[in-house]
């Protein structure tokens, strides 16, 4: 069962027109969302975010939150999911092909879920990485369905057997080509910014919240290439990879090559904190 705007309905009884704006010019916004134990993870954060997302590209809100909310539930329930994740992605909806804004066009929202095991082996043993140009347009705070330049740099990151791809503009370190980056130095945490050249991941905010709580000093500040390769510690974190560690950028070995130790307790406390869902 799939969400078709404010219904619950069979995906085999849905179909999207082909000149919905979300595939003709990627012209909409979405969200992926952790499901641990049949419980949403950060559900009202990843709706504030989504609900700025839309206003930031001027989208009109399909429906009231508390009904979308009502439907993830009933998305979740309906489909008997425990560990998984929803997609939820709204488009500027129906319209002859044309660049400039439709005038009286409903937004179309869509959302299915789909089960996902937490990555526990990377998780504990690393990901590799290749450090790529950031050759994305310069909103990428705004989660739009707009993913071509993420899609290129992550296949090229394959194609060299990388897990990720990390990215840098001018030699600046932003974030992966689907997480965000962090680096220990000396006890602290730095991670980028929340500008306009990232995504400010739901996780990234959970992991300062973590880190502060901890004890951990955390800095958000650029930081450049020879940063990076020179960190004591690096890892990424998403949604659904959660807090993975980057034991290899290009040929540089990271951390003589295994998981550190702030990373590792973060790790834990990160798990902790799924924990507490299941109180
Ligand atoms: N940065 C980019 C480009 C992403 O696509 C994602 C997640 O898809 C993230 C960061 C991490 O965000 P979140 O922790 O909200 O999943």
């Amino acid at each position: 069962m799939i969400l078709y705007n404010d219904k619950i309905v069979e995906r085999r009884d849905v179909a999207i027109d082909i000149e919905d704006r979300g595939y003709q010019f990627g012209d909409g916004v979405y969200e992926v969302i952790r499901v641990y134990e049949g419980q949403c993870f950060f559900l009202d954060e990843h709706l504030d975010r989504l609900e700025r997302s839309a206003k930031e590209i001027r989208l009109d809100w399909p429906c009231s939150r508390k009904d979308l909310q009502h439907n993830i539930e009933g998305l979740i329930r309906e489909n008997q999911l425990s560990d998984g994740m929803v997609y939820l992605q709204i488009t500027r909806g129906v319209a002859n092909r044309n660049h400039l804004f439709p005038a009286d066009t409903a937004s179309v929202l869509t959302g299915y879920v789909r089960e996902l095991v937490r990555p526990v082996e990377i998780m504990e043993k690393g990901i590799h990485t290749k450090l790529l140009d950031d050759i994305r347009w310069l909103r990428c705070d705004i989660k739009s369905l707009n993913l071509l330049g993420n899609v290129l740099l992550k296949q090229e990151a394959h194609e060299d057997q990388c897990k990720e791809a990390i990215l840098h503009r001018d030699g600046t370190v932003t974030e992966g080509s689907s997480t965000n980056v962090f680096i220990v130095k000396e006890g602290k945490l730095f991670t980028h910014p929340a500008t306009n050249l990232i995504l400010n991941g739901i996780t990234r905010l959970h992991i300062i919240n973590l880190a502060k709580k901890a004890g951990v000093d955390i800095i958000e500040q650029p930081f450049t290439i020879d940063t990076l390769l020179q960190a004591d510690e690096v890892f990424v974190s998403s949604t659904t990879m959660e807090i993975v560690p980057v034991v290899q950028i290009d040929q540089e070995i990271i951390s003589g090559g295994k998981s550190g130790k702030i990373t590792k307790a973060l790790q834990k406390h990160f798990e902790d904190s799924i924990k507490l869902l299941k109180i």
